[in-house]
């Protein structure tokens, strides 16, 4: 298949590689139909990651159509459109029985590099480095969700790509720094955002957080977000 491959500071080329398998019974294999390329998604091309690795698949902003499920799979089937949060969640260790997904303590398999890098290691995500996993990313055309029992959020019929794609990352990671950091009924200024990106990882990275719930937030054509 082709992917979007990083080889280094301000090197990422179209390769041809293998394609992902099922390698894990709660692997799910999508087809990818969109994947956004994130702000962060600069700072590894720019070198400021540490552990990116030449041959490395980018992309964490994906989504796309099931093509492949493992046997434990139940709550997904071939066919079925989903959105794959950044975030890699076990749904069993201790963050995640708190909800607390983007701190799964089983997805980084080096999470000890993490930890030293950071202080805490996040969940593994996908298409970040190998101190945050080494998972390869979707900006390719086909992506293996680990964990699928866990992350992806099926699509509604009647929604297009464009509509749900930013679920991936941008939208709960925007939606909950807000909800933490905002009161209800205030307007926040481009100043404001400085303080949102100094908040630890963790709170930063909130897709899954805002799964299920009622969205809040009204992206204003003006350079400000209001909470509704
Ligand atoms: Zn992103
Ligand atoms: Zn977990």
């Amino acid at each position: 298949m082709r992917a979007l491959c990083y080889h280094g500071k301000g090197d990422i080329r179209c390769d041809t590689v293998p394609e992902p398998k099922i390698e894990d019974p709660r692997d799910a294999i999508i087809k990818i139909t969109a994947c956004a390329i994130c702000g962060s998604d600069l700072h590894l091309m720019d070198g400021y990651q540490p552990t990116m690795e030449s041959g490395d698949i980018m992309g964490h902003e994906n989504m796309g159509e099931v093509v492949e499920v493992g046997s434990e799979v139940r709550n997904l089937k071939k066919g079925d459109r989903v959105v794959v949060p950044f975030v890699i969640a076990c749904g069993e260790c201790f963050f995640c029985q708190k909800k607390l997904f983007a701190a799964c303590e089983r997805t980084n398999p080096n999470a000890e590099m993490a930890r030293k890098a950071m202080g805490h290691s996040p969940a593994g995500l996908f298409g970040f480095s190998h101190m945050l996993g080494g998972y390869s990313g979707g900006q390719a055309e086909y992506l293996r969700v680990p964990h699928a029992d866990v992350g992806p959020i099926k699509v509604p019929d009647g929604l297009s790509d464009e509509q749900v794609l930013f679920l991936s990352d941008i939208f709960p990671t925007g939606y909950m720094a807000a909800d933490r950091a905002i009161r209800h009924g205030t307007a926040v200024r481009p100043q404001h955002w400085r303080r949102v990106r100094r908040m630890p990882w963790p709170c930063r990275s909130g897709p899954l957080h805002s799964a299920g719930r009622g969205w809040g937030v009204q992206a204003c054509q003006s350079p400000s977000v209001v909470i509704a």
